[in-house]
């Protein structure tokens, strides 16, 4: 069963749990996508009712960061702990790297794929790269039909919230990969186009914090971290 947060259910899993359950869905029948929707996705989708729908219909729902797992906390339904996108998908890739599955990469900037494949290649030898696609296209279905065209067993869908979890919601089929992860920024950081906060910061659930110093523009997007904890705590008091 889920855990609900603010209308968006979680899967209570350990990180290693969640990339076994990955893992597995690539090897089942069929289309499955996996969300990691932090505070701000939250938010966007109490909003939204379409992104709603797709980040409840994936197969996997993660928690990416320590504001969803202490919103649930505070609703007295804890989850084990944060499961951050980027380190399912590491996890994740390690799997798919001893298993002989390949990877498309979509999303970012153009050029910016490209360089995370060449360095994903480095750093999981044995992971196949399917292709790679910027995530600043026009037309939906010539992607899709690119993506099956390379026979991808998996797709990470990097085009920022929630624009990718509408899109795996609706073109997943037509790729024709078992498996699509919606990402977020990660393949700026796969790329090393943007640095990851080191461990200290993340151990100490300040990760929102450093990518705002380092982002300062991000403060619009972040202001959605405390207006989240008050809806907790509205909804806490109202259950
Ligand atoms: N992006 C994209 N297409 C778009 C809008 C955004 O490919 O139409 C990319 C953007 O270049 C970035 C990622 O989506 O690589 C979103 O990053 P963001 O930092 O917003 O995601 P977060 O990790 O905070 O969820």
């Amino acid at each position: 069963m889920r855990i609900d947060v603010l209308g968006v259910g979680f899967d209570n899993l350990t990180m290693a749990e969640a990339v076994e359950a990955g893992a597995c869905l690539l090897q089942e029948e069929g289309c499955h996508y996996v969300v990691t929707p932090n505070p701000e996705i939250v938010e966007v989708c109490r909003e939204n009712p379409a992104a709603m729908a797709a980040v409840n219909g994936a197969d996997l729902v993660l928690p990416d960061g320590i504001g969803v797992v202490k919103g649930a906390a505070m609703l007295g339904t804890p989850l084990k702990e944060k499961t951050p996108g980027i380190e399912f998908a590491a996890g994740l890739m390690a799997r798919m790297a001893k298993e002989g599955k390949s990877l498309y990469l979509l999303g970012a900037r153009p050029g910016v794929a490209d360089k995370a494949a060449e360095r994903l290649k480095g750093q999981y030898p044995g992971l196949r790269i399917a292709g790679t696609h910027d995530g600043y296209f026009k037309e939906d279905a010539p992607v899709a039909e690119a993506i099956r065209a390379s026979e991808a067993d998996c797709v990470f869908v990097c085009l920022g919230a929630p624009k990718q979890e509408l899109w795996m919601a609706k073109w997943g089929e037509e790729t024709g990969a078992c498996l699509l992860c919606g990402l977020g920024g990660s393949l700026d950081v796969f790329a090393g186009v943007v640095e990851r906060a080191p461990k200290f910061w993340s151990d100490h659930g300040l990760e929102w914090f450093y990518r705002l110093c380092k982002e300062p523009k991000r403060i619009g997007r972040m202001m959605k971290l405390p207006l989240f904890l008050l809806h907790v705590r509205k909804e806490k008091r109202g259950r």
